[in-house]
């Protein structure tokens, strides 16, 4: 039985940066298929003897793709499947339910802290709104990429403090926790899109407006729009009044980080009437214009994978993290009832799509691009 099989081989990595780029990578293998770990076929015996030992001058390949090959039928990669977009709102300290605020929607640092470990331990790794939307994928083979997105601008999410005269992340709120679990993990990565409504309070704390919106961006998170003063679009019946809110958000952000453009969007309520519905995407107002290459919804399901034929931004469904009440189709229910099959498993190169055979008629031919597509 062949444990290895690809369509195409384009590059034969050396053993050596195979077994390497393997052990970095952390994910290659389920939890629960350790004993899967150690066995790397060497995939490349049969090329390097004759490419080394050969007398004939060295070809040079510039063109070829450095492809990690890995072992698929341990790794199993499937780049079809689900990718996680989470949507979190607040972060405290501690939490007393009352009767207006059962606390779906809040959640501890302690246990944000937690839940990024467990994430990790469970082969999560983040990447950003812009590289999933751009099929531009790059974690390490067998691990699953998820998307953090965060609404509203709240001060447990992200705020400044002051330390020595310099402004830092509080390490109180969401964004200083990440920071501090990247730097014993950098491999978790550092991502996250922040969907702010700058005509309200927001990341309340030290430092001016566009100090804490520098921060965030400097660290290379992104910032979307969520309309100005978090407006509700479903009960807005002018066109003028929706290019406003969004628009009025827009030309703040490029005011105080010139040129910034919020490239995408989430839905405060929900969308307003068909015949509005375009402006959420497009629109301009007061001489400033913007163009949303996607919309997020307040959803309850895992997102498609980019290069699946389902995949459709600008209606991108998110799961919301789960909050000191735990409900059904949470974050935590998704991940104890998604099976891995079923999620987007990478292969490890970011210039190849794999997935399993059978599920490459999941695949939109159109959004590969120049990637190759790879079915084993
Ligand atoms: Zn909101």
């Amino acid at each position: 039985m062949t444990s290895f099989f690809r369509t195409k081989v384009i590059k034969i990595v050396p053993a050596i940066v195979l077994s390497l780029s393997l052990l970095l990578a952390g994910c290659n293998s389920p939890k629960s298929n350790d004993d899967l770990k150690s066995p790397v076929p060497n995939t490349s015996g049969q090329d390097s003897g004759q490419a080394d030992s050969s007398s004939a001058p060295a070809t040079p390949t510039p063109t070829l793709i450095p492809t990690p090959t890995i072992d698929v039928q341990s790794v199993k990669p499937n780049e079809a499947g689900k990718i996680m977009v989470v949507m979190f709102h607040n972060f405290v300290e501690s939490f007393t339910p009352t009767s207006y605020d059962n606390g779906e929607y809040t959640t501890t640092f302690s246990e944000f802290e937690k839940l990024l470990q467990s994430l990790y331990d469970n082969g999560y790794r983040l990447i950003s709104m812009s590289d999933y939307l751009n099929n531009n994928i790059s974690v390490p083979a067998g691990c699953i990429p998820m998307i953090f997105t965060f609404d509203d601008g709240t001060a447990g999410q992200f705020n400044l403090v002051e330390e020595n005269g310099t402004l830092k992340a509080n390490k109180k709120s969401a964004v200083g926790i990440m920071e501090e679990f990247y730097k014993k993990h950098p491999d978790f990565g550092l991502k996250g899109t922040f969907y702010v409504n700058l005509g309200n309070s927001t990341f309340e704390g030290k430092g001016t407006l566009q100090e804490r919106l520098k921060y965030l961006v400097d660290k290379g998170f992104e910032i979307g729009n969520h309309t100005y003063t978090h407006i509700n679009l479903k009960n807005t019946t002018s066109a003028e009044k929706i290019q406003e809110e969004i628009g009025k958000n827009q030309k703040t952000i490029a005011e105080l980080i010139p040129g910034y453009k919020m490239t995408t969007f989430s839905l405060p309520y929900g969308l307003p009437s068909k015949d509005l519905q375009n402006y959420v995407i497009k629109g301009v107002y007061d001489g400033v214009e913007y163009e949303h290459a996607a919309i997020m919804e307040v959803g309850w399901d895992p997102a498609h994978s980019p290069v699946s034929k389902d995949f459709n931004p600008l209606s991108t469904h998110r799961v919301r993290a789960s909050g000191i009440n735990p409900v059904e189709c949470d974050l935590a229910w998704w991940i104890k009832n998604l099976s891995r099959g079923e999620q987007y498993v990478s292969d490890g190169n970011p210039d190849t799509i794999t997935v399993p055979a059978g599920k490459e008629d999941k695949i939109d031919k159109d959004k590969l691009k120049d990637k190759e597509l790879i079915v084993y």
